[in-house]
């Protein structure tokens, strides 16, 4: 009956569980344990754990379970793990399927924490990895071989919002025998087809657009029931990744808003990118739903959208772009996106700050670069807060 249901559908009610008293809000089952009512059951739970049937939080929750099920048939996928950040999403689908003597390709353009996982601590386990410049399907032809066991990219990237084309890219995956895994943060699971295009894991910091209202960390693992309970299951569960139930219950308040949030949010991106490109300050504005975006068309067919983030580079540096970020009276000088709050990050003197200067450049993280988190306050008022801060460069 839920598979027919349609996205708004799924995320006020999917998966909802009520206990005898009926109640109508999702319960927060803060509880790190559960009583068996025998000895046998006891016995036969550790055996055999069924549905609805748990053992202890960090295992598996009622609260957890109930976001987790919302999520995957959200995304489409079989099933989900979630994380207790987005962070140990995309290190659990990582390290819990691979081995030393494992091929990974990667794009470069990545989250620095994602580098950090692929470059330095995937690599200390024997684990080889090859970076290509994502947009160029020559480089992932050229880098993916037979023995090559995942690739990973972030769909759109932070924060030049360069699109990877999740279809190509996977058929070359897939020709090799490799698992795709996908950081789909920027694309958000609305805006999200990636399971239909050739994904065979999906990742998302649920702490972005899920929470909506930059609340609480968190993260969450889509794929196949296999994948899930097979690989991700024992490592995280062991590992001590798992989502708390509270962090749950605040997602799932987040999602039943989620579409509503993210449809009007990319809607006023859109109208924001259109006045920031007929402003003299602005040197170049970066947005996938403009028609000037390099991946315009990509964008359309990917995502049928330009997302919730616009980038823009102010004409003067460091110093143009502090004066702007100084002036705002709406949007927060912060680092988080996706939320209700329209937040300006000055990406090469934070998020990117650690990066060498001739990597910064290579991935285009200038000095006058912003990457603005388009909210959910009135698009005119963000558009009036804009100019008023260019006005102070
Ligand atoms: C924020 C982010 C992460 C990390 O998520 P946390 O919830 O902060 O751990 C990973 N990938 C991308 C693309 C992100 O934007």
């Amino acid at each position: 009956m839920t598979e027919k249901w349609k996205t708004r559908t799924k995320l006020v009610h999917q998966g909802s569980r009520r206990s005898q008293y009926g109640e109508m809000a999702e319960a927060i089952f803060l509880t790190q344990g559960f009583a068996y009512p025998d000895a046998e059951s006891a016995e036969a739970r550790f055996i055999k754990t069924g549905e609805d049937e748990f053992i202890y939080a960090r295992y598996g929750n009622p609260t957890t379970r109930t976001f987790e099920e919302r999520i995957a048939a959200l995304e489409g996928t079989e099933d989900a793990f979630a994380t207790a950040s987005g962070m140990a999403a995309v290190n659990g689908a990582l390290t819990s399927m691979l081995r030393a003597g494992d091929h990974v390709v990667s794009s470069r353009a990545l989250f620095g924490s994602c580098l950090y996982i692929l470059e330095e601590i995937l690599t200390r386990y024997g684990v080889k990895v090859t970076f290509v410049d994502g947009a160029d399907l020559n480089q992932w032809r050229a880098a993916v071989t037979p023995g090559t066991k995942a690739v990973f990219f972030e769909s759109m990237s932070n924060p030049t919002l360069e699109l990877v084309d999740i279809a190509a890219v996977s058929e070359i995956a897939h020709a090799a025998g490799a698992l795709v895994v996908v950081d789909n943060v920027f694309a958000t699971p609305i805006f999200s087809r990636a399971v239909e295009q050739g994904a065979d894991v999906v990742v998302y910091s649920t702490t972005k657009h899920i929470d909506g209202q930059g609340r609480a960390l968190g993260g969450v693992i889509c794929g196949t029931t296999e994948f899930i309970r097979k690989t991700v299951e024992p490592y995280m569960k062991h590992t001590g990744g798992s989502m708390s139930p509270f962090t749950s219950w605040i997602m799932l308040n987040g999602m039943a808003t989620l579409d509503l949030r993210c449809r009007a949010m990319a809607e006023s991106a859109l109208k924001i990118a259109r006045a920031l490109e007929g402003e003299a300050k602005v040197k170049k504005v970066i947005y996938p739903g403009l028609e000037s975006h390099p991946q315009h068309a990509l964008a359309m067919a990917q995502m049928g959208s330009g997302g919730t983030l616009v980038t823009f580079e102010i004409e003067g540096g460091k110093e143009a772009a502090f004066r702007f970020q100084n002036a705002l009276e709406i949007a927060k000088i912060s680092n988080n996106l996706g939320d209700a709050k329209s937040i300006a990050t000055h990406p090469a003197t934070t998020t990117h700050q650690r990066l060498p200067d001739d990597q910064k450049a290579r991935l285009g993280i200038t000095p006058g670069l912003i990457r603005f988190s388009v909210g959910l306050e009135d698009a005119e008022d963000l558009i009036a807060d804009l100019r008023g801060g260019l006005a102070a460069v």
